[in-house]
């Protein structure tokens, strides 16, 4: 048996910024995670600078494709507006595998199936014991299902349907284009360029708002794509889009029972305008390795639930999950 003082499950923003700052504190950790880093995570790879400054991230300490747009560019219908915003593109491919290297965590890969107690401790799979358990492992976290779904179960009404690729691309237009509601979307679309000829492009909503209009994805995806084509953003003729579901930040969460806590997406922290997760990811990861390390409450209080501020945000937030 493998015995590590804490185990974090998932080694996306959320547990490997969770692991960080345990080993920073002197904590012997383990991440185990089903995939093998760099390891492809649907995501539109937007990340703000309130995120970076949680990462003690600067740009140019990072080693790899990083963009910064000063401007967004959103369209509704035939408006177009041009909000002054600092924002930055990453590729998650690079991003979450520096993360998890940079937390000098143990990793494994290894797909965690069931836990149990055991004096005390947490053990997984019958192969690896800890003191303290993360569930940082996404919307199918099996820590959230082994011990937290029954007191915290997610609201159908707060879950995104997504669709996405991101591909080498030799894009000509450097600005982050986001269009909303476009042919009845209860959500919006991007086009994202990331640095060293990459860019993004996807679409996602609210599922049982789609599901009302029985509406899908693929549909408003090959209207989408066209209409890049047709605007001379992208032309492409090799799409193979793919669709993750993730669940917005609800009201109230239970987020730690004994010694073990669940962060990121496995709580469903995403904001509520704009559906961004990484930024609530990473500081759910602080707090709960705070909480941890300090024996204080573990509290989401100061997890922003919407990405904007003024009119615009709440008539989103309304709109996606109102
Ligand atoms: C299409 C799309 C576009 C998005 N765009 C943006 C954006 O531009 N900006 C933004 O801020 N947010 C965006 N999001 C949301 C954002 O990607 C997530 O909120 C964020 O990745 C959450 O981080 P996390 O660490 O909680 O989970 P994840 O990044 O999903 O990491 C979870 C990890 O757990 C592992 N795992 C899962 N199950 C197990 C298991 N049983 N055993 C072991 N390991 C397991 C997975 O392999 C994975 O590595 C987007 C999401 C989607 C789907």
């Amino acid at each position: 048996m493998e015995v590590a003082d804490a185990i974090v499950v998932g080694g996306g923003p959320a547990g490997s910024t969770c692991a960080w700052k345990l080993r920073a504190e002197g904590l012997d950790v383990l991440v185990l995670d089903r995939a093998v880093f760099p390891r492809t995570k649907l995501c539109a790879g937007w990340v703000t600078p309130e995120a970076l400054a949680d990462l003690e991230l600067d740009p140019d300490d990072y080693p790899f494709s990083f963009m910064t747009f000063d401007e967004l560019h959103l369209h509704w219908k035939l408006v177009t507006a041009k909000p002054a915003s600092r924002q930055h593109s990453i590729r998650r491919y690079e991003f979450d595998d520096f993360l998890l290297g940079r937390s000098g965590a143990r990793v494994l890969q290894h797909k965690v199936r069931a836990i149990h107690r055991d004096h005390g401790d947490y053990v997984v799979d019958d192969e690896f014991r800890c003191k303290y358990l993360v569930g940082a492992g996404g919307t199918a976290c099996p820590v959230y299902r082994t011990f937290f779904q029954q007191h915290n179960p997610r609201s159908d009404r707060l879950q995104t349907a997504t669709y996405e690729h991101e591909f080498a691309y030799n894009w000509e237009d450097p600005a982050c284009h986001l269009w909303f509601f476009d042919d009845g979307l209860p959500g919006y679309a991007w086009y994202v360029p990331k640095a060293n000829g990459y860019v993004n492009v996807g679409l996602g909503g609210m599922a049982t708002q789609l599901k009302a209009r029985q509406g899908h994805l693929r549909d408003y995806w090959s209207k989408f794509v066209g209409r890049l084509r047709d605007r001379g953003l992208v032309s492409y003729d090799e799409y193979s889009p793919t669709g993750y579901s993730y669940y917005l930040r609800d009201g109230s969460n239970v987020v730690r029972i004994d010694n073990a806590c669940i962060v990121g997406d496995a709580v469903g922290l995403a904001t509520r305008d704009m559906c961004e997760g990484i930024g609530p990811a990473v500081r759910s990861g602080l707090l709960a390795a705070d909480a941890i390390v300090t024996g204080s409450d573990y509290s989401l209080a100061s997890v922003s639930k919407i990405s904007g501020s003024g009119i615009a945000s709440k008539l989103l937030e309304r709109k996606f999950a109102g």
